[in-house]
């Protein structure tokens, strides 16, 4: 039995004796079956190609995989006296990894944005006796179910040290992204996955179903996604990728791209 890997989107599957036939994240119209057709890998054979790069990414340690797989997110070790978290995951998971993070105090929780970054999530809450956390609306999304899952359901769900998940909707109907209120040297930090999606220029976010299709929202859960992180204070945005984020004026950052994003919608934006 393995528990074999979809090479395109990352994400570990339930063990089985044989490669699923598909992979219900990259058949769903948000991701794509790469060009090649269905690819399958596995922990073992990834480890012999890669590695995990671990370095700063605005005042915080980010975990990513050299060479860059699948979707490419890097994920992000957020510290707390009470227990770090892993926010937002990735596949690649290997014996220097996991040295490397228990010099770093380990991992209490693992939150993960939406389901295109569950990758190997089960692998690192083994590896740190860590809880998941996930919002319940995209249990269905889950492809290796366990016990180390926790789904909550509702708008927000406080974890500790002042820390809070909060589902957006959007992208996905269980999206999540976390406020941290000692981030940006207590100014705050939104952690944004691709809810949120910070632009090339870092000075805006966009807002999208489909981003490899180019598929956009409507106006209403553009606004139901600024609307649910508009009663936290945050000045940083952490996008998924390395160094893809806001450095400052967050909140206002995400205000005015969600009417920038409705003005393009209404056919209002730019000069023609
Ligand atoms: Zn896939
Ligand atoms: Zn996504």
């Amino acid at each position: 039995m393995q528990n074999y890997i979809c090479a395109t989107c990352g994400t570990q599957h339930a063990a089985s004796e044989q490669p699923p036939e598909r992979c219900a994240i990259c058949e769903d119209e948000r991701q794509y079956v790469g060009w090649n057709g269905q690819q399958w890998t596995t922990l073992d054979e990834l480890r012999t190609k890669h590695s995990n790069e671990i370095r700063a990414d605005l005042g915080l340690t980010g975990i990513g995989t050299r060479p860059s797989f699948a979707i490419g997110q890097r994920a992000l070790l957020i510290p707390s006296a009470e227990g770090n978290v892993l926010w937002d995951c990735i596949t690649v998971i290997d014996d220097d990894t996991v040295a490397a993070v228990r010099r770093l105090g380990g991992l209490r929780g693992i939150a993960i944005s939406h389901p295109h970054y569950y990758a190997c999530m089960v692998e690192w809450a083994e590896a740190f006796d860590a809880t998941i956390y996930l919002n319940a609306a995209d249990r269905q999304w889950v492809m290796r179910p366990d016990d180390r899952i926790e789904f909550w359901s509702g708008d927000a769900k406080p974890l500790w040290d002042g820390m809070t998940l909060i589902r957006t909707g959007g992208h996905f109907s269980g999206g999540q992204v976390l406020l941290w209120p000692q981030g940006a040297d207590g100014r705050g930090a939104l952690f944004a996955g691709d809810l949120l999606m910070v632009g090339q220029d870092r000075r805006w976010v966009s807002f999208m179903y489909s981003f490899p299709n180019y598929i956009p929202l409507p106006a209403s859960e553009v606004d139901r996604v600024a609307g649910a992180v508009e009663p936290f204070e945050f000045d940083r945005i952490y996008g998924a990728w390395w160094e893809r984020n806001v450095m400052s004026d967050g909140k206002a950052v995400v205000r005015r791209s969600a009417e920038r994003y409705k003005l393009a919608l209404t056919g209002r934006l730019g000069s023609g």
